[in-house]
């Protein structure tokens, strides 16, 4: 039987990562994807959808030179153009050659099939053997989860798969799920002519976030042409003349060209064989303690261990995990600053807890906003969003913050560092803001708390 030190089953951002660098270092590392290594951030997630999103806020912004700058010419929308981007510059065709040798020639050794663990030190690949020394890294990610809705199996649905690997867009589409996902994907592609309708079973969009985002993203959407029906479920889905036809109510049925699924990711830890380690069968996510580990040996990281499907937390869970091999100090894994950002225009960057988590965990807390159009520079560029603050009144320190607008993403980045470091408010109240900036606008709702 062959031995390594370390197996890494799924090459996610964050497996990949551990693998490149403990191989680097030295230990005997064993690599293993059923698909591409990269995982789905640079195939199908988010570098694909970021380079739609770029195209669809130029498209906006072309839209706004009449009532600020002048005279455009005629902007057609070419999907073609985005979509030969990703094909050329995002994945090379759906082709990871240049990851995989990136990792051999640092000494790994890459075999692509399926793993999954065996027992402590033991895995399979496609029912090969193979022994660790020190242990196995799961990294085996989320794929779409598609609800059991009646008949969904009798349309072609897409998932965000199919869209990024779209040579055209269809005329009409129904969203299912107005997510981050969704609502990016949903803008995206009413900029580029689609008529879209989104159907969300939450009353707002953005269903983790402050409700006050999803609220005035609804409204941009709408102004953007897209249909948005909020608090209905998709009861059934049929062929359609015109593609697919939907059922969210007695005698309420939507149709469109395609049906796009995005209700949500679905991790698999059984699949990965975390049985064999004493996780119960139908646990949703990997268990594991603050140095990512299920136990002694097995570690896991990224959107298989639940604690938030993004590729910045698979790579924070990969440094830990890193330290943890080489036995190097390092502090323990915490999620309380942990960012989110989604890429619609307005962008909606939040940390750490929404106002109701905070009012639900701690007895006294205290919010403070400011609307976007109300500040100088949100003014000046006829931005829209707020920026709220969330505080934990007792310790004095930021818990929470949504920027939307903007750049909102980038606004997050102060929000982020305050949580994070639990700076408290009255340091934050004497910081001297920058004229006029989006993140000025931190100060003003800070000045608001009550
Ligand atoms: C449309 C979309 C947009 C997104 N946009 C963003 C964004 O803007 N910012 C952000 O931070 N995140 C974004 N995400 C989420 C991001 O893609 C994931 O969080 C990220 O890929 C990290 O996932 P991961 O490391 O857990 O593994 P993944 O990237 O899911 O990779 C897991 C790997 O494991 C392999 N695998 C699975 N099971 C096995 C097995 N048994 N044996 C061998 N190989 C296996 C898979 O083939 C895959 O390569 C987006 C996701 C989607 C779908």
């Amino acid at each position: 039987m062959e031995t390594y030190d370390i197996a890494v089953i799924g090459m996610g951002p964050g497996g990949g990562h551990v693998a490149e660098t403990l191989a680097e270092s030295g230990l005997a590392v064993l690599g293993v994807d059923h698909l591409l290594v990269g995982g789905e951030c640079p195939y199908w997630g988010c570098i694909p959808s970021k380079m739609m999103v770029r195209a669809a806020d130029l498209l906006a912004e072309a839209g706004r030179v009449p009532s600020l700058a002048g005279t455009t010419g005629e902007v057609i929308p070419d999907w073609s153009i985005v979509a030969r981007r990703i094909r050329e510059e995002a994945t090379d065709t759906w082709d990871d050659t240049a990851a995989v040798e990136r990792f051999t020639g640092k000494g790994g050794t890459f075999v692509r099939g399926t793993g999954r663990l065996t027992g402590p030190g033991r895995i399979e690949v496609d029912g090969v053997p193979y022994a660790l020394t020190r242990g196995v890294v799961v990294n085996t990610g989320t794929s779409a989860s598609v609800p059991p809705i009646e008949g969904i199996d009798t349309v072609e649905y897409w998932t965000n798969r199919d869209i990024v690997e779209a040579e055209e867009l269809p005329a009409s589409v129904i969203v299912l799920g107005g997510g981050a996902i969704g609502s990016e994907l949903s803008q995206v592609m009413a900029r580029f002519g689609v008529r879209v309708t989104i159907v969300e079973a939450a009353d707002h969009l953005l269903g983790v976030e402050d409700p006050e985002a999803g609220e005035a993203l609804k409204e941009v959407l709408e102004a953007e042409g897209v249909t948005v029906h909020l608090g209905v479920r998709a009861r059934r889905v049929e062929r359609d003349d015109d593609g697919v036809a939907v059922v969210i109510g007695p005698g309420r049925v939507v149709t469109a060209e395609r049906l796009l699924v995005a209700t949500g990711r679905r991790a698999d830890p059984a699949a990965a064989g975390l049985a064999s380690v004493g996780v119960p069968d139908d646990a949703r996510f990997a268990p594991i303690d603050d140095h990512c580990r299920v136990t002694d040996g097995v570690w896991a990281i990224g959107d298989v261990t639940g604690k938030g499907a993004f590729t910045h937390v698979s790579m924070y869970q990969a440094n830990i995990v890193i330290r943890d091999v080489l036995g190097e100090e390092g502090p323990p894994a915490s999620y309380h600053a942990l960012p989110r950002v989604t890429f619609t225009d307005p962008e909606v960057g939040a940390v750490g807890m929404t106002e109701r988590q905070a009012r639900e965990a701690l007895p006294h807390v205290r919010v403070g906003s400011v609307q976007i159009p109300g500040t100088t520079r949100g003014w000046i560029h006829r931005g829209e969003g707020f920026i709220k603050v969330v505080e934990d009144a007792e310790s004095g320190v930021l818990v929470g913050a949504t920027a939307m607008g903007p750049s909102g993403g980038e606004v997050l980045g102060a929000l982020a560092v305050a949580v994070h470091a639990r700076i408290p408010v009255d340091t934050l109240r004497s910081m001297i803001y920058a004229y006029p900036t989006f993140h000025r606008g931190i100060e003003a709702a800070l000045a608001s708390l009550r």
